[in-house]
C-alpha cells in the first residue's frame, strides 16, 4: 500500500428536506451571496423558491448567475467572477448538478486571483485563495459535492481542463435524494456511468495487497449497478435514489484512492471528446471505458478476473483467465447498453475527423494513465476502437 494523507473538510447534510437547514449553514460565512444554477430545472422543480426562502430568512443579499451549461464554459465562469468582484460576494451557493458545482468552484478561485482563471487548469498558477462555497446537489454523478476538483471548457480553444485545490472543497453539501427524482432518464444514465467510471479509475491499479480499497470499490460498483437499475425503473424510489446519491459521493470523495496509484486516462481521453463535440461526460465514458479495458487488461489480468467474478458474478469454472476477464468487460458493456448508454462514437454523431487531435491533446504533458501508460498512439488506438 502506498503512503498517503487524507483530509476532507466538506460537511455532508444528507436526507429528505434538508434544504431547510440552508440558512443556518450559510450564516457563518456572510450575507452577500452569489447563487449559481443551471438552465432552469431548479425553477421548474420549485427548489429555487425553497432556496430563496432560506436566503430571505437570513436577510441575505442575493446575486444570481444562471444558465451554467452542462460542460460549463470559461466565459460563464468569468461572468461569475465579475459579479463576485463588483458586488463584494462573500459566499457562493451552487444549486444543481456537477456542472453548476464545478463552475462555482472555478468562480470561487478566480474571484480572488488577479490573472485569468484558466491559468489554474494549464498549471500556470496554483490556487492560493478562494471564496467559500456550499452546494445543494440535484444530480447524482460527479462527486463534485465532496471534492476539490472542477472541470471547465474553453469553448474558443475547444479545451476541457480540470483545476483542483483543497481551497475549493464545498464547506457543506446538502444531499436530498428527493431532489433527484426529476433527473431525466438520460442524465440518470450518464450519472451511473460517471460514478462507475470514477471507481474504475481507482480500482484498476497495479498497486497490490489493498483488500480494503478493493472491496470498498467493488461495493460502490455493486451499489450503483443495483440501485441504478431500480432508479431507472422508478425515478421516485427514495431508497434507490438515496443509495445512488451516496455511492456517487463515495466514488469520488477521496475514500477509494487512499494508498492506491490511480489511473484517470479514460477521463482524460473523454474530456478531449466532449471538449470538441460537447457530448455528455457520462455518454463519452460509456463509449470509451470498455474499449480502454480491452486495450489494457493483459497488463494485470488477475485484477480483471477479480472484477469479473466479484462484480459481475462471472462463473470462472473451466475458463481461462483471458476468457473470464473478457466476460467481465463484456458484462460492463452489456450493462451500459441495457440502461441505454451509447456504445460507439458513431451513435453520438462523432466520426474520425478529430481523433488525432484528441489523442495529441490528451497526451500533451506526456503519456497518461498508470495501469498501462498510454502514449499518443495508444490513445488513438482506443479512440479508433470506439468509432
Ligand atoms: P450536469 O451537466 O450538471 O447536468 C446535466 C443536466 O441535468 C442539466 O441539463 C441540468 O439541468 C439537468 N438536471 C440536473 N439536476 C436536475 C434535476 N434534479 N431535475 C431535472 N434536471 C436536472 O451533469 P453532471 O453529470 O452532474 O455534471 C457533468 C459535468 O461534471 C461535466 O462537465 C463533467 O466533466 C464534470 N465532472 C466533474 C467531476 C468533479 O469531480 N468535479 C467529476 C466528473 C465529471 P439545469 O441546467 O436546468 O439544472
Ligand atoms: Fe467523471
Amino acid at each position: 500500500m502506498n503512503a498517503f494523507e487524507w483530509y476532507n473538510p466538506t460537511k455532508l447534510v444528507f436526507g429528505a428536506d434538508k434544504v431547510g437547514q440552508l440558512g443556518e449553514l450559510i450564516e457563518p460565512y456572510g450575507k452577500r451571496i452569489l447563487l449559481v444554477y443551471g438552465g432552469g430545472s431548479i425553477k421548474k422543480t420549485g427548489l429555487y423558491d425553497d432556496v430563496m426562502f432560506q436566503l430571505r430568512n437570513i436577510d441575505a443579499t442575493v446575486h444570481e448567475l444562471s444558465g451554467i451549461e452542462p460542460n460549463p464554459r470559461l466565459s460563464t465562469v468569468n461572468r461569475g467572477i465579475d459579479i463576485c468582484r463588483t458586488e463584494g460576494i462573500e459566499f457562493i451557493l451552487a444549486v444543481g448538478g456537477g456542472s453548476v458545482l464545478d463552475a462555482s468552484k472555478a468562480i470561487a478561485a478566480g474571484a480572488l486571483y488577479k490573472g485569468n482563471v484558466w491559468d489554474f487548469t494549464i498549471r500556470k498558477a496554483i490556487i492560493q485563495d478562494a471564496l467559500p462555497l456550499g452546494t445543494v446537489l440535484t444530480l447524482a454523478a460527479t462527486g463534485s459535492e465532496m471534492n476539490g476538483n472542477a472541470v471547465i471548457t474553453n469553448w474558443e480553444t475547444k479545451q476541457k481542463r480540470g483545476l483542483g485545490s483543497k481551497l475549493v472543497y464545498p464547506r457543506f453539501s446538502i444531499l436530498d435524494p428527493k431532489l433527484t427524482y426529476t433527473v431525466p432518464r438520460d442524465q440518470t444514465v450518464n450519472g451511473i456511468v460517471d460514478m462507475m467510471s470514477h471507481v474504475f479509475e481507482q480500482y484498476f491499479t497495479l498497486t497490490t495487497d489493498i483488500p480494503l480499497q478493493e472491496r470498498l470499490a467493488e461495493s460502490v460498483l455493486l451499489t450503483v449497478i443495483e440501485n441504478g437499475e431500480k432508479a431507472l425503473e422508478d425515478g421516485t424510489d427514495y431508497d434507490a435514489r438515496a443509495n445512488l446519491l451516496l455511492a456517487g459521493t463515495y466514488a469520488l470523495n477521496g475514500t477509494l484512492p487512499n494508498g492506491v496509484t490511480t489511473d484517470w486516462a479514460t477521463h482524460g481521453i473523454e474530456h478531449e471528446v466532449s471538449a470538441i463535440y460537447d457530448i455528455a461526460h457520462g455518454a463519452g465514458l460509456a463509449i470509451l471505458f470498455p474499449n480502454w479495458m480491452k486495450y489494457v487488461y493483459k497488463e494485470r489480468i488477475s485484477k480483471f478476473v477479480q472484477y469479473a467474478v466479484r462484480v459481475w458474478h462471472v462463473d470462472p469454472t473451466g475458463k481461462s483467465d483471458d476468457e473470464i476477464a473478457l466476460e467481465g468487460i463484456a458484462a460492463t458493456r452489456a450493462y451500459f447498453t441495457r440502461i441505454g448508454a451509447p456504445a460507439t462514437l458513431g451513435e453520438v454523431g462523432i466520426n474520425d475527423e478529430h481523433l488525432e487531435r484528441m489523442a495529441e491533446e490528451a497526451t500533451q504533458f506526456g503519456p497518461i494513465g498508470s495501469f498501462m501508460l498510454l502514449s499518443q498512439d495508444d490513445v488513438l488506438n482506443i479512440l479508433k476502437a470506439s468509432l
